[in-house]
């Protein structure tokens, strides 16, 4: 990926005027939603390091880096919509963020539409799990 190329969490900037700035450790998320689309990237890059650190220890598995790694096969995600946000601001402790993920997982199309809960702790963001919701 270079910088100039398009940012993957789809917020219409630059990798290099977006999500790198979080993913190559220069600044924490300020925001809920830059924390969930900045693990959307880390999806979309197989970055399973910061998939993991950005994951709250209460929540976190075991073995949750290899299970990511596992997880990536076959996986392509093609694009990402955040349909609503609620707190997760600089000045909010906690936040939620509704999305809808698109992928591709060995060449079937498909969507992930999920409400995020984060929390903050130290300065910094952290997902903490989620509710799948369904597309009915
Ligand atoms: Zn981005």
């Amino acid at each position: 990926m270079k910088k100039t190329d398009p940012c993957p969490c789809c917020s219409g900037k630059s990798y290099g005027e977006c999500c790198n700035f979080f993913l190559g450790g220069a600044t924490p998320a300020l925001t809920a939603e830059q924390l969930m689309r900045s693990r959307y990237t880390a999806f979309t890059l197989e970055k399973a390091h910061y998939l993991v650190e950005t994951h709250h220890a209460q929540s976190r598995k075991q073995d949750e880096l290899k299970a990511l790694k596992k997880s990536f096969k076959g996986m392509m995600w093609t694009g990402l919509e955040i349909v609503a946000t609620q707190a997760g601001a600089e000045t909010d402790s906690e936040g939620e963020v509704e999305f809808v993920a698109h992928f591709k997982h060995f060449g079937k199309a498909g969507r992930l539409h999920e409400r995020s809960r984060f929390n903050k702790e130290k300065g910094q963001w952290f997902y903490v799990d989620g509710d799948i919701l369904s597309d009915a």
